[in-house]
């Protein structure tokens, strides 16, 4: 008798126990639908944005530079240079638009990749030809040096691979107010290539050298100062990876920064 009222109490509060995990169950289901709604929304707001911004952004990009080559007649030397500066700018949202608006898809595995094979040195060369202007500019001297010779075809999208060294590029530009700004291309070993973007610039402590490549991570010395939003290392890092390739730092606080990229070479009469 005894022995059936205490199974009868523990059956009673075992069951008193499931009705209160599954009200908590209930609940936690509910807050998480709640912060995935949330989330979706931020996403959206950030996508609109984004869209909305790009477009007014690539239409002032394009009257800059159709004023620079000439289309409304002569400039004086001085406004050129002032319009150097001002597509230097606007190429930079764009980028920044453009990471906005890519990353999520890249991170989630929905963006497409048109993937073939390329020559490096022809998309850095392109690379390196568009931010001619933005360096002169600011008095850098600007090399490109490719090891003669060199097998350079890598299976990657171009464009993305382009956004890539676009970012280092950029970076190194962005950072370095004395110097110089070289890229180079040469063999990493023999089933590799690699490609260094080595700046004279301010450099990276061992200690942030670690989480540069994390999202939106910034040093702190530079918020406020440039316009970014730590996204582009992220990004690179991301797409290197999704080509099979490395990306790292080789730099010292004060002696500048040697951002690499080395990426499989593609054998001849490979897909
Ligand atoms: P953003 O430039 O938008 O801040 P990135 O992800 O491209 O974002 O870079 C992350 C951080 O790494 C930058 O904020 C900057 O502090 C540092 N960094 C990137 N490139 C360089 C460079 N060439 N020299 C010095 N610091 C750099």
């Amino acid at each position: 008798m005894t022995r059936t009222k205490t199974s009868d109490s523990r059956t009673q509060k075992i069951g008193v126990l499931k009705t209160k995990l599954e009200e908590k169950e209930a609940k936690l289901k509910k807050t998480q639908k709640s912060l995935k709604k949330l989330q979706e929304q931020k996403d959206e707001f950030i996508s609109m944005a984004a869209h909305e911004l790009r477009a007014p952004m690539t239409a002032i990009k394009g009257y800059i530079s159709m004023i620079l080559q000439g289309d409304a007649g002569k400039i004086s030397e001085k406004a050129r240079g002032y319009l150097v500066d001002a597509g230097a700018i606007s190429d930079r949202i764009i980028r920044l638009i453009n990471n906005m608006l890519n990353v999520s898809r890249i991170e989630e595995g929905r963006a497409i990749y048109r993937v073939k094979r390329v020559s490096l040195s022809e998309v850095a060369k392109e690379a390196f030809n568009h931010s001619k202007l933005e360096a002169e500019r600011k008095g850098l001297g600007f090399n490109f040096v490719v090891q003669p010779n060199i097998e350079d075809s890598v299976f990657v999208d171009p464009e993305r691979i382009r956004e890539v060294v676009d970012n280092l590029i950029s970076n190194a530009i962005k950072y370095t107010n004395q110097g110089s700004v070289t890229i180079k291309i040469g063999k990493a070993d023999k089933d590799k290539i690699r490609l260094e973007v080595i700046d004279t610039g301010p450099g990276v402590s061992e200690k942030e050298q670690k989480k540069l490549f994390r999202k939106f991570y910034r040093v702190k010395i530079t918020v406020g100062k440039t316009i970014g939003t730590g996204l582009g290392l992220y990004i690179c890092k991301l797409l290197i990876e999704r080509f099979n390739g490395v990306i790292g730092l080789e730099s010292e606080l004060g002696k500048g920064s040697n951002f690499w990229i080395e990426l499989p070479l593609e054998k001849e009469g490979g897909s």
